[in-house]
Order: structure tokens, then C-alpha cells, then sequence
């Protein structure tokens, strides 16, 4: 009862609104000297001097800034009692109105030199009056170093600077694409429902139940459907900052609910989203990073040959280590040792790793006892080899190919001491699906050879346009998703065009070789964002879902609304969505996109601070009518 007292008594309900900012205090500095000014902020740590001096930080969270207070005992201005001791009293941390008068220092530095280094130097305040606001609980103890769980993380976003620049830069980011978007190139903003229906597009939805027995919304997995009907509605231009959430397995840092620039263009090819879509990332880098030196128009290449050259259809170019062919290089009878395959496509890559043999050789005994190896150790259709070139014995373990394939790879890698050479075996099929274990191994190489210091880590962003992807993909159906009876999927979704005549002409003799008018951008191994050129014809939406991926009436009546749509006049149109976290952290350099969202979820999809999901009440389950299973 008492803590209740004490804290309804200190808690004001009325408070002087903040006069002048920390900004115009570090700018303005001692052109302000004897200014009378109510400053807002978060106390910080307090030095008696004496008994009648006090000096105190307080923190301004805007620009990251501190003010110093000082304070001598005197009465408040409104005749309460001595702010002086009230000052002394305060706990670290609690907020504050602070009823002052500017004091000019002597200034050492430029105006912007001080707001960076946080502590504006030119001005002092001494403190005429100070109102608590609230006071910081004794029992969080919150220094510099403190780590906060994430069950409290409004603790943590106020403790590190980090994660509140973070959330600064992501909203810049959102500021920038809206006026690229819709000031220069003509969208508008437009939001559509959460409250969308269940429509198998690809990942597994969330629903979200109704009162009317057995009825269900579905949240979106994105805006695709109505961002298309708005094509149809006649509007020429569509963006939005949108929600999405996708129930699938939080690897490989995703989160259930995440958020996408998404745009859609009418009378529009998918060279005119990747030329906006240009445009956007490019004012995004030069304003927010200062990159004015990003490619007029970014690079492209198509799947097969991202597969091929880098075994990834989000490759990382900066990595270099190209990988090849040379099956044709090594004798038939000398291929079948390399694995258990029959008739295998064998690749290699090159690594530089150091320019002694040695030191080449430590970092491969390091990587081979690491955990990221066992996947490759693993792998079904054999062990990469892995040699290391030493001109002190060259071409040894590369002669187990033949002296003649041995000495025709020197060539063809300009081998030097200390690379690294992998050879590895795959099926002789098409390429399917995201990567290639050569490909996975030229990633995890590289990322350990930075974690271990041997190399560099790459610098730079490279962008480029992955392209011309299967429409189709072999599918089980095991997974939800919009494959029907034929064992395919989409690959992007069902709504995407066939890129060419030719491709229209596959669909129903050879699915698998048509391709897609579909493109994703890639930045730095990531992907950024994927679109495509959509079916604008009924005839063929229906054709495609009907005949080509064989869905069944049921499925086909959930995309009835589409197929009405596009029946009536709809105009050509493409689009792509950016995965709005993924930027702000490629962007910022951050490991996850935990680092950019201020409340993520968990690896296990839940929010630790709010502790959701919960269990639902009987109360709850009666209410819409649902039952657990026993
Ligand atoms: N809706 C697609 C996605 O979420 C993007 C697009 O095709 O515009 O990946």
C-alpha cells in the first residue's frame, strides 16, 4: 500500500510542456545563455560536489544527447520545496521536467562535433525547478553494460542506443520509400484487409476464427490477391508498407509476422518494376548510406547460371570463388570413385584462403571439426573433396583425377599456394530448389575463413537481378501450398506469367522447362525482394491452376474471386514485394532482423515481453465454437 502512496504522490498529472529542444541547446549553444527553458528527459548519474552543489546528467533520447544539470539549494518556483533536494533524492533514470536557466560553458567544439559526442559541452542548466514525472524502480538495476532478456524489452530498446538507432533508420527507410514511391513515380498508398480468407498461395496461413460456427479469416501471407484486384479496379499504381505473416518454421531468422514494401503497376512489364524498384534501393542507399556509386541499372542473370557459377539463387558476388564443370575433365572410369553417383556432374571451386600451404591446411582441420561441416561430411551423394595447392608438392591428392585432369585444373584455376580447391559430386539433373551443396560449402567456407580471420570480410554491396526462374517446381504436396494433383507448385506463385509465347506453348506438354516472368533482387547473398509479371487473363489463370498444377474444384473455388477479377478487363500488370526487415538489416549491416523490429518474436515464435500466444480460455474456445482435441 505504502509504494502506491509514494508513487501516486510523485506521479503528476499535469506537467510544463518542454520548451526547447537538446538539438537547439547544442546548436544554439551560449546564444541562449540565461534563457529560462523546461527541458524533458531521464535523469542520469548525479555528483554531489558539496552539500549545496549537485551536478546531474539528464538524458534526452532524440538525439542520444545529455545536458549537464547543476544545482544549488534554492526554493522552486512556485515556491515548493527545494528542488535541490528533490534532485537529490531522484532515482537514476526516472523522468523528468526540468524548469531551468541556460548557462553558457566555454565551448571547445563545433555545434555538430558536440551532438555527437552525446555530452553537449557549450551550456549547462541550472535547475530552477524540477518536476519527477515517475520514478525508476530500485530494484532494475540498468548501467551501460546491463543485458535485458527479452522479456523486458522496452528495458532493452531503452538501454542500448543500438536498437533505438535502428528503429530511427527503419523509419527513415519507410519515409524514403513512401515519397520515392508516391511523389515521384505516382503510387498511392493504399491498405488492404488483415482480415483476408484462406486462399493456399504457398506458405501455411493463420486463422483467425469467427463467431459464426465453423467460419475463419485467414490473415495474409501478403497483399498479392487484393493488390491484384486493385489492378482490376482501375488503379494504376499501388504501394504499401504491409503486414504479412506466414505460420512456417522460424529458421533461418524469419519471423511469423513480418513487413514488405509491396507495389503493384498496371499496363506494366517487369522491366518497369525493376527500373522503380531500382530507383527505390538506389535514393535508399545514397540517402541513408551515402552510396552514390550503386550501378545505373543493377546486373542480371538468370537461375541456371546463378545455380551454376555460385550453386545459389541468391549469390553472394562479392565472394568470388566461381564454380565449374569438369566432369569432361576427368577420366570416366576415375569419376565413379568420386562418390556413389553413376553418372555425376562434378563441380569445383577455388578458395583463396592464405598464401602458405600450412596456414590453408590449419583452417581446414578448423572447419572440418566444426559443426557447420557436418552437413557436406554428410551429404548423401559423397564428401567434397578438399585439396590444398603447395608448390612444394603440386598436384598432389588433384592426381587421384590423373596426372593430365590434375595438371588441366592447375591451369584452369591459375592455382597458387595456399588455395583451397573443393571438388564435389551432384546428380546430373536440372536444378531444383534454392541452392546447391557446392554452393552451401562456398558460403560456409567463406563465413568461416572471416570468423577465423584467415580472409577479409567481403566489402560493399552487389547487387544484382536473379531471372528467368522455373514457373514450376516439383512439388509433394505434402507441404500446404497451392500444388494440386500434378506434383508441382509455383515457384513464385500461382499467379505469375509464363515469360514468352514459347514458354505458354510448354505448358501442358513439359511444365517443369517453362519459365517464369518472375525476378528477385539479391543483394550480398540476400534476398531483397522477388515479383513477377501476373496472369492478367482468366482464361489462363484458369488453365494454369486447372490443367498444369491439377487443383481440385475445392481449391480452384477458393480463388473463384480472382478468376471473376481478372474476367473483367483486367489491365496487364506486374509487381514485387522488398521484405522490409531484411533490407533494414542487410542496410545496417545487422546479423538478424530481430536487430530492426521492435518486438519480435522468438525462435519458437513468441512474444517474450506481452507473453502471447496464450492459452484460450473455455470461455474463449465456446465462443468460437472450437474444441481441443483431447
Ligand atoms: N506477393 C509476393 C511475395 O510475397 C511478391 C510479389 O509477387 O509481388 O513474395
Amino acid at each position: 500500500m505504502a509504494s502506491t502512496c509514494i508513487t501516486l504522490t510523485i506521479t503528476p498529472v499535469h506537467f510544463p510542456p518542454a520548451s526547447c529542444t537538446f538539438e537547439q541547446l547544442a546548436t544554439q549553444g551560449a546564444e541562449l545563455n540565461d534563457t529560462q527553458v523546461v527541458l524533458h528527459g531521464y535523469i542520469g548519474t548525479r555528483r554531489d560536489a558539496s552539500k549545496s552543489l549537485t551536478f546531474a546528467e539528464l538524458h534526452d533520447m532524440t538525439l542520444g544527447s545529455t545536458v549537464q544539470l547543476v544545482s544549488t539549494p534554492t526554493k522552486g518556483v512556485d515556491g515548493s520545496d527545494s528542488p535541490h533536494s528533490t534532485l537529490r533524492e531522484l532515482q537514476e533514470h526516472s523522468p523528468v521536467a526540468i524548469n531551468g536557466t541556460i548557462k553558457a560553458r566555454k565551448a571547445p567544439s563545433g555545434a555538430s562535433r558536440e551532438i555527437r559526442a552525446g555530452l553537449i559541452t557549450s551550456v549547462e542548466v541550472k535547475v530552477d525547478n524540477i518536476t519527477p514525472l515517475n520514478a525508476f524502480p530500485s530494484d532494475i538495476i540498468m548501467s551501460k553494460d546491463t543485458v535485458f532478456p527479452p522479456e523486458q524489452r522496452h528495458l532493452q530498446i531503452r538501454n542500448d542506443p543500438a536498437v533505438r538507432n535502428a528503429l530511427a533508420f527503419r523509419s527513415k527507410a519507410a519515409r524514403i520509400v513512401r515519397n520515392e514511391l508516391c511523389e515521384k513515380h505516382n503510387f498511392t498508398e493504399i491498405e488492404t484487409p488483415l482480415l483476408f480468407k484462406s486462399t493456399p498461395e504457398g506458405a501455411r496461413e493463420f486463422l483467425v476464427p469467427t463467431r459464426a460456427p465453423g467460419l475463419a479469416y485467414a490473415l495474409p501471407q501478403s497483399p498479392q490477391q487484393y493488390k491484384q484486384i486493385l489492378m482490376a479496379s482501375g488503379i494504376p499504381r499501388y504501394m504499401q508498407i504491409a503486414k504479412c505473416f506466414r505460420d512456417e518454421d522460424l529458421r533461418a531468422d524469419r519471423q511469423p509476422e513480418f513487413t514488405q514494401v509491396d507495389l503493384e503497376m498496371s499496363f506494366a512489364s517487369a522491366e518497369d518494376v525493376m527500373r522503380t524498384v531500382e530507383a527505390v534501393v538506389k535514393r535508399l542507399w545514397s540517402e541513408l548510406l551515402g552510396a552514390t556509386d550503386l550501378p545505373e541499372a543493377f546486373p542480371r542473370m538468370s537461375y541456371e547460371e546463378a545455380m551454376s557459377r555460385y550453386g545459389s539463387d541468391k549469390p553472394d558476388l562479392r565472394l568470388g570463388s566461381e564454380i565449374q564443370r569438369i566432369e569432361y575433365m576427368i577420366p570416366v572410369d576415375l569419376v565413379k570413385k568420386i562418390g556413389p553417383l553413376n553418372d555425376p556432374i562434378v563441380e569445383v571451386m577455388k578458395l583463396s584462403i592464405a598464401e602458405d600451404a600450412n596456414e590453408t591446411r590449419k583452417f581446414v582441420n578448423i572447419f572440418m571439426d566444426s559443426p557447420e561441416a557436418q552437413p557436406f561430411i554428410q551429404n548423401p551423394h559423397g564428401q567434397p573433396g578438399i585439396f590444398i595447392f603447395d608448390t612444394r608438392k603440386p598436384l598432389q591428392g588433384l592426381q587421384v583425377f590423373g596426372f593430365e585432369a590434375a595438371e588441366a585444373l592447375e591451369d584452369m584455376l591459375s592455382l597458387e599456394d595456399g588455395d583451397l580447391v573443393i571438388i564435389q559430386a551432384r546428380p546430373r539433373a536440372e536444378f531444383s530448389g534454392g541452392s546447391t551443396p557446392i554452393g552451401n560449402l562456398r558460403l560456409a567456407l567463406h563465413k568461416a575463413a572471416v570468423k577465423h580471420n584467415f580472409i577479409q570480410p567481403p566489402q560493399g554491396f552487389a547487387f544484382t537481378w536473379i531471372n528467368d526462374f522455373p514457373l514450376f517446381s516439383p512439388s509433394n504436396d505434402a507441404e500446404p501450398g497451392q500444388g494440386g494433383a500434378a506434383g508441382l507448385a509455383a515457384t513464385h506463385h500461382p499467379f505469375t506469367s509464363p515469360k514468352t509465347a514459347e514458354d505458354v506453348d510448354l505448358l501442358l506438354t513439359d511444365p517443369l522447362s517453362v519459365r517464369a516472368d518472375h525476378y528477385d533482387l539479391v543483394v550480398n547473398g540476400v534476398e531483397l525482394g522477388g515479383g513477377s509479371r501476373r496472369i492478367h487473363s482468366a482464361e489462363m489463370q484458369e488453365l494454369i491452376m486447372r490443367e498444369v498444377l491439377q487443383m481440385s474444384d475445392a481449391r480452384l473455388k477458393d480463388f473463384a474471386h480472382l478468376l471473376e477479377v481478372l474476367r473483367a478487363g483486367c489491365p496487364p500488370h506486374a509487381g514485387l514485394a522488398l521484405g522490409f526487415d531484411r533490407l533494414v538489416a542487410v542496410m545496417m549491416g545487422k546479423e538478424s532482423v530481430r536487430d530492426v523490429i521492435a518486438f519480435p518474436k522468438s525462435g519458437r515464435g513468441e512474444d517474450m515481453l506481452v507473453k502471447s500466444p496464450t492459452r484460450m480460455t473455455e470461455g474463449q474456445l465456446e465462443t468460437y465454437h472450437l474444441r481441443l482435441k483431447e
